[in-house]
């Protein structure tokens, strides 16, 4: 029997509609398409007033449970559960982060979905798309050069070279670029000073691309930037500096949503990368205003799982767009709660151990406490779940039943889903339960008010999100949450940069922990963005490569064709 086709030849054996097509079936007029070949378009944001007039679509959140290093399939659940509603005569319009460089060419598996659920043509979306990346890389980097070539002109804003903490950055897996020593060389060659690199989607000025609801709003928020203090301690911005007009001119395109199409031709707008740690973790507002005004149903997926992601989608991205979400699904996998269980260890770039692709249903009920967590989670928020069970080859059906039992004793809807196998047909079952649940009521709330201070909103999302018995503040994230207040950064909302690994902050800790408290070592400030976050554990904001980079698989083959991506 032939092999399950790999995703780039599903993808490369897709034949793609000319993108005026799949504008079409999202409503959005020739005159509003900006293109990059015959596949690809950008959309004009004059579109969205233009369709201002149309019912809003129902706002779907996709979400998971703690996710495995591999990650449970929220892409690959959206674009399949678009393409099942699309299958149930339901209009569906998908809004996603675009991937990043640096996981490409670092570790194998796609971020645009896999098998009969994929984004295509996923080349293009996997490499440079229409450069919004390189944008992005582009107006961070202006910043930083404007700044040290502040310092080298005489310092006029007197910024305390030691308290500038705008890094540079770039779209790759670079380790050896994590701290740096700019300014080497003569007195024409600029102030020495440490610093360093990150990659390109932990660049504020990405949280900004996907925060920004109009281009007046993406030059106020770049000008709000700031890069340091003085040494009197006073915010110096990138206004300032003098250079956010410059980096608005650079990111002006990149600010118009992209529009591709789906494996069944589904529209999928991709816009906007930041990073789920110590960033929102969410794809942008912009492209979710364009497409609330597109279809039946939006759907949109936010990074790891509820806690994570999640609570900033509703408690950050919501608050920011003003729409409000009629469902959210949880992607589940069997892999993730056997993991759960605590008795198997799962090693990124390794093969799963064997024995935990056997039939364990028990194994599966013992990390049952995860997915219980997560369905209170998504409730907190007013919010009805829907559990997608998103099943693998090696799953069987006992572990199915199991899943399935945990989420009807807890109330939540159900449905088994095979789309990465079969495209939409294998998620009509999830999205008839998806539509029912956009039927039902919602109670939104936010977990937090604006009002609250700092500490109170990193409390509450600790104990009501988290299940944390409560929070300490180390004395240095004490002194600059004093300073945040004074500076008038108290009335932000919080990211709180964890593991994605645990809902708890330890990513050894399994399944549900209480009773554990969350860490919070320093806060920062994205003023530009518009939020305050709080640093609980190690965080990395410049990955590196693994022993075999997934970049030594892939080529050009004789006819000039990719291979080896994914
Ligand atoms: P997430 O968005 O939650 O990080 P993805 O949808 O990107 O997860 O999936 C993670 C990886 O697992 C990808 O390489 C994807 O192709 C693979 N994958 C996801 N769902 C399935 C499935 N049902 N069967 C096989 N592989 C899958
Ligand atoms: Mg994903």
């Amino acid at each position: 029997s032939d092999p399950f086709p790999s995703d780039l030849e599903i993808a490369q054996n897709t034949p793609l509609w000319p993108i005026e097509r799949v504008a079409a079936r999202a409503g959005i007029g020739e005159e509003f398409l900006e293109h990059y070949g015959r596949t690809v378009a950008k959309v004009d944001l004059r579109a969205i007033e233009a369709l201002a007039g149309r019912p809003a679509a129902k706002y779907v959140l996709i979400t998971a449970i703690t996710p495995t290093p591999l990650g449970e399939g929220k892409t690959t659940t959206a674009v399949g559960l678009a393409q099942g509603l699309e299958k149930l005569g339901q209009r569906t319009v998908l809004a996603l982060r675009q991937p990043s460089l640096g996981p490409v060419f670092g570790v194998k598996g796609g971020a645009a979905g896999g098998g009969y659920a994929q984004v295509l043509p996923m080349e293009k979306l996997n490499l440079h798309l229409t450069g919004d990346f390189h944008a992005v890389t582009a107006a961070h980097n202006l910043l930083a050069a404007m700044i040290d070539n502040h310092l080298h002109q005489g310092n006029a804003l007197g910024l305390d070279p030691h308290r500038v903490s705008w890094r540079r950055v770039i779209d790759m897996n670079d380790r050896a670029l994590r701290n740096v020593i700019v300014g080497l060389g003569g007195t024409e060659d600029g102030v020495p000073r440490q610093t360093g690199f990150d990659i390109t989607a932990a660049s504020e000025v990405m949280v900004i691309l996907s925060l920004a609801v109009s281009l007046a709003d993406l030059r106020a928020r770049l000008g709000r930037i700031v890069v340091g203090y003085t040494a009197a301690g006073e915010p110096v911005t990138a206004e300032a500096l003098g250079a956010a007009g410059a980096m608005a001119v650079l990111l002006k395109d990149a600010l118009k949503p992209n529009l591709l199409q789906t494996t069944e031709h589904s529209p999928a707008l991709i816009h906007a990368g930041p990073f789920g740690n110590i960033a929102t973790g969410n794809s942008s507002v912009i492209a979710d205003r364009l497409g609330a005004r597109c279809a039946d149903y939006l759907l949109t997926e936010a990074g790891f799982g509820a806690d994570m992601g999640g609570e900033r989608f509703f408690n950050v991205k919501c608050r920011v767009s003003g729409l409000r979400p009629a469902a959210a699904v949880l992607v589940v996998t069997v892999r993730a709660l056997k993991a759960h269980s605590g008795r198997y260890k799962i090693v990124p770039g390794r093969p799963l151990p064997a024995e935990l692709l056997a039939e364990h249903p028990d194994d599966v009920r013992a990390g049952g406490d995860n997915l219980r967590k997560h369905i209170e989670i998504v409730r907190g928020f007013g919010v009805s779940p829907v559990v997608a069970i998103n099943a693998f080859p090696s799953d069987h059906p006992s572990e199915h039943a199991v899943i399935r039992e945990i989420a009807e004793a807890a109330g939540a809807r159900v449905a088994v889903s095979t789309h990465v196998a079969q495209g939409g047909a294998g998620a009509e079952a999830l999205a008839r339960e998806v539509m029912a649940a956009c039927g039902e009521e919602t109670d939104f709330r936010y977990t937090y008010d604006l009002a609250d201070s700092i500490g109170t909103k990193l409390e509450k999302v600790a104990r009501q999100v988290y299940g944390a018995g409560g929070i300490e503040l180390s004395a240095a994230a004490k002194k600059q949450l004093r300073l945040f207040e004074k500076l008038g950064y108290g009335a932000f909302p919080v990211v709180i940069a964890k593991t994605h690994l645990s809902v708890s902050a330890d990513p050894k800790l399994r399944g549900a922990p209480t009773g554990w408290t969350l860490p919070v070592r320093e806060l920062r400030a994205a003023v530009g963005a518009g939020y305050v976050y709080a640093i609980c554990g190690d965080m990395r904001t410049m990955p590196g490569l693994g022993a075999r980079p997934s970049a030594e698989g892939i080529d050009l083959d004789e006819r000039g064709e990719v291979v080896g991506l994914f």
